[in-house]
């Protein structure tokens, strides 16, 4: 989609520093962190959110997540544990409209709603 910022990532418009890539799934290190380890995890492909994504991809879908496992290892997050996080839609607070996981760690990230 021409007018979609993840999509411009994807087809090299937009600089961004790459920490992981497969040929479906591209990982590149959040603008704005508001941790000290903060990934974003994206499919090449543009799906919206996640849930249109796991409705018309379910294999991508399980790619993504082992992409953001990977990702989690790389950053040696793994021990001390991390956030996985999808903003969804309007009231889930998503401002990019092309799905990506939030990999988030590297110290304490607090309570949540849940
Ligand atoms: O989940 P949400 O849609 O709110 O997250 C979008 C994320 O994309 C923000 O954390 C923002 O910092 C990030 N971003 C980025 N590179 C850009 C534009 C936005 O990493 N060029």
């Amino acid at each position: 989609m021409d007018d979609c910022l993840f999509c411009r990532i994807v087809a090299g418009e937009i600089p961004a520093t790459t920490v992981h890539e497969t040929p479906a799934i591209l990982a590149f290190r959040d603008i704005d962190p508001k941790a000290p380890v903060h990934v974003l995890v994206i499919p090449k492909d543009h799906h919206a959110d996640v849930a249109s994504l796991a409705l018309a991809d379910a294999g991508l879908a399980g790619e993504l997540l082992a992409a953001a496992a990977a990702v989690a290892e790389a950053e040696g997050l793994r021990g001390d544990g991390f956030r996985l996080l999808f903003n969804t839609g309007g009231h889930g607070g998503q401002e990019v409209a092309h799905v990506h996981a939030h990999v988030l760690g590297g110290a304490p990230l607090g309570p949540m709603l849940c």
